[in-house]
């Protein structure tokens, strides 16, 4: 480890003159270390950097001066507030400094001391006073200095300074003291790049930007150390990524997958048998997945479409060319529900091609011992249970992840822990923007299902104002009366991936309203504490039409697939990001009747009403994940908070222009140096190992 790495990985606690308090409040905003610190971004920065003397003073700007403290006092208003006066001489004049409501200033600075202070110039040419913003006391050394006009390092004044978000009691004073004292023993060779990359994309040295970041000389120097840091944080992801694809592509060979003139035809046969034409982008991705299964390397490819784009078809293609090929597929599915709908329509398409299917989740298994021979099944359709150690496959060629609502780009240790390396096909509805899956996935990797089956109608989507909820359900009495049925998705009240009884409790109080409301119809209620036996139950009830709203709660979102709901109603819709509304809305508009959404919330934030709005009318599910990324950030809308993976601070994952450098770079990286002799990459590659974002 170069010294100057080491010294960033340091614990917090490592700080010198900190309060225990401090340290611990650091760590529960994620500070670990002093690197984590040198990465601690600041929210904004006001601009102290002019420097006067009293006389010089102008009134209405911002500016800093340094005096002696002369007299201290305090007055009290009318309405009980207190008003600290300290009147300060440069020399040139005196200054009246403001505050408010700090009595403790008063026993924190005595007459005859020096101060520095920072804020706005108030009153009249000949009776001016300052608010204080920012001040810190001098020591004579530092008085000297600065009365010789040398230069004199300030840490709250008489700069451009920073301010930090202030969580958990921490103070962008003590943040900003904490972090000059780093940056002050900092080591100005600290890097982490190769110097021909930074180089050739203009950037600026770490620790030049390291320094610009928290105190920028000026806003230039700021951008680049903004384009800097935003640079190496994606240049890490990406390099993650790249790294995890050449893992992939030099572990064991896949089985080796070959289509001959007969397993040709046969394909062709299949497609044909299809009740429908496949899309021309479905076709595209068919042939591409059939094209990589046939190469020396693992697929990694990852299936991108819309709900109810088709994704599925898809998948049983692959599975039956490698069934053709001798081989087996595991199918997983996020859920119970979804993984017996799945093993539905795969033995609707597979069946007459005497293709045997298993279905293996927590709670039913067709399979009993725990071998699956080849003899005996061709597929298997499950949930998680499928990577169950006990289970044990004979000939995995192929596995398919679906809907992977977060990003898993795979349990990889335990397939290579059960010694298998299959191609492998993760296919999800959520709409992640180009630029992510480039960065995670790399180009050559991703296949999009673009536009839905002809004759789809997209879905009608309607904001419905409070006052109008009475209307509303007249109206869906209408389509109740045309024989159409419809869902209730009743407010997520706690989020958790698995069901929560306060969940429960909404969906059943929802319940007993809809009932009364709509006492004419057959209601029922789905939610995810059920028994798996009562759930499929109530969905096959529901499909079949035996009754005719579904009231449920909001954890069983994707895939589901019931053709004459025509009407879906959400509740408490500001609770859902706009990815997942999407999804939501997906669960119509699945044949060619005219489909709707109602989205309901009790909110009258204006930020609210302008999102659900914009979601009303955009049924584009990448820019509708874009608005999200712009607003809330990636944590909120691919539910990778907790990880802090995609958490970037300085890039915008949105930034075509800057991934589209930095994967060119990665690229150049990884062809002609060695990670091991970059310890700073290395360290922060470790930390992206995609494990730790797989559901389990
Ligand atoms: P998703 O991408 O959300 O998983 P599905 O695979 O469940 O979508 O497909 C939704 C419905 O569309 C299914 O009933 C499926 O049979 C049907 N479907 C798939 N491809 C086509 C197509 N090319 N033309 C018409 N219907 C199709
Ligand atoms: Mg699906």
């Amino acid at each position: 480890m170069s010294k100057a790495f080491d010294w960033c990985l340091q614990g917090i606690e490592n700080l010198p003159a900190t309060s225990p308090l401090t340290i611990k409040r650091f760590k529960s905003v994620g500070v670990e270390t002093f690197w984590d610190l040198l990465n601690y971004a600041p929210l904004r920065y006001s601009d102290f950097s002019l420097s006067s003397s009293i006389n010089n003073l102008e009134v209405g700007k911002k500016a800093s001066v340094v005096g002696e403290i002369i007299n201290l006092s305090q007055e009290r208003t009318r309405r009980g507030f207190t008003i600290q006066k300290v009147v300060i001489t440069d020399g040139t004049d005196n200054l009246v400094l403001v505050w408010f409501n700090q009595s403790y200033l008063l026993r924190t600075f005595r007459s005859g001391q020096k101060i520095s202070v920072s804020g706005e110039v108030k009153g009249q040419l000949f009776d001016r006073s300052m608010v204080v913003e920012e001040y810190e006391l001098l020591d004579d050394k530092k008085y000297l200095s600065f009365r010789s006009g040398d230069s004199v390092d300030f840490v709250h004044t008489h700069k451009i300074i920073p301010y930090y978000s202030e969580k958990k009691g921490l103070s962008s004073r003590v943040i900003r003291e904490k972090v000059f004292y780093l940056l002050s023993k900092l080591d100005s060779s600290l890097e982490s790049l190769p110097s021909s990359i930074i180089k050739k994309n203009k950037l600026i040295p770490l620790h030049q930007a390291f320094v610009n970041i928290h105190y920028p000389e000026n806003f230039d120097y700021y951008k680049l150390a903004r384009d800097r840091l935003a640079f190496d944080e994606i240049f890490v992801l990406n390099l993650a990524g790249e790294i995890y694809r050449k893992e992939w592509q030099e572990e064991k060979k896949p089985y080796k997958f070959l289509a001959t003139t007969e397993i040709k035809e046969k394909l062709s046969e299949f497609i044909d048998a299809l009740p429908f034409e496949l899309t021309p982008s479905q076709r595209k991705a068919v042939t591409t997945i059939i094209s990589d299964m046939q190469k020396d390397t693992a697929m990694n490819r990852f299936l991108q479409g819309d709900v109810g784009s088709g994704k599925t078809v898809v998948a049983v293609i692959a599975s039956y060319f490698a069934y053709l090929n001798g081989y087996q597929s595991l199918i997983m599915a996020p859920t119970e529900v979804l993984a017996v709908q799945h093993y539905k329509s795969f033995k609707q398409f597979l069946d007459k091609f005497s293709v045997k299917i298993a279905l293996q989740t927590g709670s039913i298994k067709t399979v009993k011992d725990y071998k699956i021979s080849i003899s005996d099944y061709d597929i298997v359709i499950g949930t998680h249970a499928l990577f169950n150690e006990k289970l044990k496959y004979e000939k995995v060629g192929l596995v398919v992840i679906d809907e992977q609502q977060r990003f898993g780009v795979m349990q990889r240790s335990l397939l290579r822990s059960k010694g298998i390396n299959p191609h492998l096909l993760t296919m999800t509805a959520t709409p992640i923007p180009r630029t992510v899956t480039l960065v995670l996935f790399g180009e050559l990797n991703i296949s999009v299902l673009q536009k839905p089956p002809a004759g789809r109608k997209p879905v009608k989507t309607y904001f419905v104002p409070l006052d109008k909820r009475q209307s509303a359900y007249e109206w869906i009495k209408k389509r109740l009366d045309a024989g159409e049925q419809v869902f209730i998705v009743c407010p997520l009240i706690e989020e958790s991936d698995h069901e929560t009884l306060k969940n429960v409790r909404s969906a059943l109080a929802e319940y007993e309203k809809i009932k009364s409301i709509f006492s004419k119809y057959r209601v029922g209620v789905l939610h995810g504490r059920m028994k798996s036996k009562e759930k499929q139950q109530i969905l096959t009830d529901f499909k079949n039409h035996n009754f005719d709203i579904l009231v449920s709660t909001p954890v069983i979102e994707v895939g589901i697939d019931i053709p004459n709901a025509t009407v879906i109603v959400i509740e408490g819709a500001e609770r859902y990001g706009l990815a997942q509304l999407h999804q939501l809305r997906g669960r119509v508009g699945r044949s060619d009747k005219q489909s709707y959404c109602l989205i309901f919330t009790e909110s009258r934030s204006a930020d609210v009403v302008s999102r659900l709005k914009y979601f009303a009318k955009e049924n584009d599910g990448f820019k509708l994940s874009e608005y999200d990324l712009r607003r809330r950030g990636p944590g909120e809308v691919f539910g990778t908070r907790q990880s802090g993976f995609l958490n970037v601070k300085f890039a915008s994952l949105l930034d075509s222009d800057l991934i589209e450098k930095v994967s060119v770079a990665v690229r150049y990286f990884v062809n002609n140096y060695n990670l091991n002799d970059y310890e700073i990459l290395k360290k922060l590659v470790s930390y992206y190992d995609f494990k730790l974002i797989s559901r389990d």
